[in-house]
């Protein structure tokens, strides 16, 4: 081979070299996990949007595991005769449900980052060993709206989530948090209920920490389309930032709106948003939001700029 052909192939090699590492199409993706399959929010609706948002990022390659259906309850006041047959069906019900939840095994350990829109019957302990067991290994975990409702009695989980609501939720589940008028955070340890919220409506959210990687850029107040501002969420609410809160008419205080919490090596990114597959999902800002978390879980980092439509403090924004 002549010199200068030998050359030409090392260039030749080493520019495609190049290109597969800088190329976007070659780059590894975020792999992301949404668990659903109960939920009283419409979840068959809501995680595809959310999953088609993420992957639209060309970031994330995007999973989805759904659990068994909610074993329907017993109607009361049955005859005794319709008990037995009520009793039988619903022994039927739980065999079938048995085996789907024997198969239902989520391989969390395989995920850079898992998202609960799941909110319902207690996972297998199997199921929830695992988790644990992902999370205090350096997992990371986003929560999203009523998956802040579910599993009021597994206490790690509540750890990780920080606050939770409803589900018998009260004071012995940990304090009511939230910010003042003075901008302090607030650990209310008063008697209450865990877990309330008014009419849904658009309200704006207001940025206390700017230099968070997942709010750097963001207006300092900004509106999010109509949701259900959830207030009064209590839990243990140990190694948690809080990094948006909104002001709740209901509840007359500065509710969390995005917070992290630190578990073992584990890294929770909680937004209570999110009620709906329609305005409060389409937000700009939630979606915006819920993307940029996924991405600084996996990263440490987020290298998306924040959308040229992102709301103001006055208007709102949804994604087409
Ligand atoms: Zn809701």
């Amino acid at each position: 081979m002549k010199p200068l052909a030998g050359l030409l192939k090392k260039i030749i090699i080493v520019a495609m070299a190049v290109s597969a590492m800088t190329a976007p199409a070659f780059a590894k993706k975020i792999s992301v996990l949404y668990v659903d399959g109960q939920n009283n929010h419409n979840w068959a609706a809501m995680t595809p949007f959310m999953k088609a948002q993420m992957e639209k990022t060309g970031l994330f390659k995007v999973d989805v595991v759904t659990s068994p259906p909610r074993a329907p309850r017993p109607p009361r006041n049955l005859s005794p005769e319709q008990k037995d047959k009520a009793a039988q069906a619903a022994e039927e019900i739980r065999k079938k449900f048995q085996a789907k939840w024997d198969a239902f095994r989520p391989a969390f350990k395989k995920y850079d980052v898992v998202v609960s829109n799941y909110n319902g019957e207690d996972w297998p302990k199997p199921v929830q060993a695992a988790f644990e067991k992902y999370m205090k290994k350096g997992g990371r975990f986003i929560v999203v709206h009523a998956a802040n409702n579910s599993f009021p009695n597994w206490l790690e989980y509540n750890k990780m989530i920080g606050l939770g609501g409803w589900g018998g939720r009260t004071e012995k589940h940990g304090p009511y948090v939230y910010y003042d008028d003075a901008g302090k955070v607030v650990r209310n340890t008063q008697p209450g209920r865990g877990g309330s919220h008014g009419p849904q409506h658009a309200f704006k959210i207001i940025t206390r920490d700017t230099e968070h990687p997942v709010t750097k850029g963001m207006p300092k107040e900004w509106l999010h389309a109509q949701d259900e501002l959830y207030d009064s969420l209590r839990g243990p609410a140990e190694s948690m930032d809080i990094l948006a809160t909104a002001y709740s008419n209901k509840s007359k205080r500065h509710e969390p709106m995005m917070m992290t919490i630190k578990y073992g090596k584990g890294l929770i990114f909680h937004t209570p948003m999110g009620h709906e597959n329609g305005k409060s999902l389409q937000c700009v800002g939630f979606i915006a939001t819920m993307n940029r978390a996924a991405e600084w879980l996996a990263t440490g980092k987020v290298t998306q700029a924040l959308p040229k439509n992102f709301p103001t403090a006055d208007q709102v924004s949804l994604a087409k």
